[in-house]
């Protein structure tokens, strides 16, 4: 059967710390369990409010889209195009996020992101 203590020991280290996620390059945003919202997160401003060895794993804030009264929680990747990883260690915490709104970004928020990829495509879009 498996234990917390073997989940646990499937994350890599360096997502165990803020500094650590720093020092990689990591990419980290953070993402609204009821409105989908996926917004960046610089790691040099967790760092500099709360130490290099600030842990994201099960750290929830208020979502900061105006009107939405969702949580968010940190997701990371080790780079672009890598998988991103919820980080989420508290089997509580797993559950509770269990069904997600979908993701959103800019890109949902324009019109064109409606119309057809090749019209889309003609749209001037910003850096994302
Ligand atoms: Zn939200």
């Amino acid at each position: 059967m498996e234990t917390g203590a073997d989940i646990i020991a499937l994350w890599p280290r360096w997502m165990n710390s803020a500094g650590a996620m720093l020092r990689m390059n990591a990419l980290v945003r953070s993402r609204c369990a009821k409105c989908g919202t996926l917004l960046r997160v610089e790691l040099e401003d967790i760092v500099a409010r709360h130490g290099p060895g600030y842990s994201l794993f099960d750290r929830l804030e208020r979502c900061r889209m105006v009107a939405c009264i969702g949580s968010t929680f940190y997701v990371a990747s080790r780079t672009y195009g890598r998988d991103w990883a919820a980080l989420l260690r508290d089997p509580a915490l797993v559950e509770s996020f269990d069904t997600l709104a979908p993701t959103r970004t800019a890109l949902d928020l324009l019109p064109a992101a409606a119309s057809s990829a090749g019209a889309a495509a003609a749209e001037p879009r910003p850096h994302v």
